[in-house]
């Protein structure tokens, strides 16, 4: 069996990963470099904190133990960075659920949350109430995807620069994909893993997923002597380490208002508003301004939840297209991977399957 998976993102590389794993011949191509896309500008937080409904949190929570296991199974994952993460102000009614659901959780006070992040000011915590999430972490989503890629070019996986620009069509199934330099590469099933671009390498838009597309801004300090060492979220920034000492700062409430024409220098503002957020918080950051600004886009389906494995109407096509990608990347290359040489979706995954958003 011949499969070319289309995008190198967290995505792409982990199931080109465990498909050359099964000795499936496996051809990935990109057009920029692995994790240029959304990879590469992710918050990368592991977690399944604010999903639901049910199905949605249990995969989120299988994609933080798939890196977990991965770690093992490899000897080592240097890109996973542990150490839970804290939040405040939790509402009860979230604790309470998370708890029922079996999700590691504990209310903890506001000496609890200092004494873990001494390099926090008391005076910008408020009251809480505070909680720590043991088993969240996050990942270092570029170097994890470089890894992917060289363990599956390991096992025999070919990497291919190319700009795709249509899927290849024969006797109604998907015969391969058609590059932008003319060429074009063969095979038996085509796993579309190109993110929120899913739908510009697919010319047929009755073979096109809802996707909207949602724009979000990433802030990285330069490095500062904060000894921040887990993901936090606070009322007006969420934190956490970015390498070296720098930073990554994010909050929901600055992306409403990016679009299509969002560049850097447009959101200087909110850039500006989200350091001074954090030296409130992380009296270290001192006088420092943003080293940069990143714009990531958001690959998310009409209701939010993934969309995968085959497409009606096209045999020999799938999909792999979700939100939380970071969080779900080594749990869904195992299952996709199994998906692409079974043919069909695991009973895991059936909520999730691609399938609901086409009419048959
Ligand atoms: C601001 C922000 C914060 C986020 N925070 C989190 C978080 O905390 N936790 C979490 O789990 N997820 C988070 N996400 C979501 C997560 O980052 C994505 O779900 C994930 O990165 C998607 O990975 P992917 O491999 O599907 O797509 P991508 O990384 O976009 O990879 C797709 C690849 O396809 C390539 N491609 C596109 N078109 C073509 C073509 N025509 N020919 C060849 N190649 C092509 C692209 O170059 C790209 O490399 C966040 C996203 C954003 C934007």
């Amino acid at each position: 069996m011949r499969v070319v998976i289309i995008g190198a993102g967290v995505v792409g590389t982990s199931v080109a990963f465990r498909l050359a794993e099964r000795g499936t011949r496996t051809i990935l191509v990109e057009e920029d470099r692995p994790g240029a896309g959304t990879t590469g500008t992710s918050f990368a937080w592991l977690n399944a904190r604010d999903k639901s409904p049910r199905a949605w949190h249990d995969l989120n929570v299988a994609g933080m133990q798939a890196h977990a296991a991965l770690r093992a199974e490899l000897g080592a994952a240097p890109w996973w960075h542990g150490g839970g993460a804290m939040a405040w102000p939790v509402a009860a009614a979230d604790v309470g659920r998370l708890r029922r659901w079996g999700y590691g959780v504990e209310e903890i006070s506001r000496e609890a949350t200092l004494a873990r992040e001494p390099g926090l000011a008391g005076a910008a915590l408020g009251d809480g109430p505070f909680a720590y999430f043991p088993d969240e972490a996050w990942l270092d989503a570029v170097v994890y995807a470089g890894a992917m890629l060289l363990r599956a070019e390991t096992l025999g996986a070919e990497f291919r620069r190319g700009s795709v620009e249509d899927l290849l069509v024969e006797d109604g199934r998907a015969a391969g994909i058609r590059l932008a330099d003319g060429g074009t590469i063969r095979a038996d099933t085509v796993v579309n893993c190109a993110g929120a671009r899913a739908n510009s390498v697919v010319r047929d838009s009755s073979l096109h997923l809802p996707l909207a597309r949602r724009r979000g801004l990433l802030v990285v300090t330069p490095p500062v002597a904060t000894g921040l060492s887990r993901v936090l979220h606070t009322p007006g920034v969420n934190v956490r380490p970015d390498g070296s000492g720098r930073l990554m700062l994010q909050a929901d409430a600055m992306d409403a208002a990016l679009d299509e024409t969002s560049t850097q220098a447009s959101v200087a503002a909110p850039a500006a508003l989200l350091m001074d957020e954090a030296r409130r918080l992380l009296p270290a950051v001192g006088n420092a301004a943003a080293e940069t600004a990143r714009i990531g886009v958001r690959p998310t389906t009409a209701d939010g939840l993934p969309a995968l494995g085959p497409v009606p109407g096209l045999p020999g096509y799938q999909v792999v297209v979700t939100h939380s990608a970071v969080t779900l990347g080594a749990h869904l290359g195992r299952l996709m991977a199994a998906t692409v040489t079974d043919g069909e979706l695991p009973a895991a995954l059936a909520p999730f399957a691609a399938a609901r958003f086409f009419k048959e």
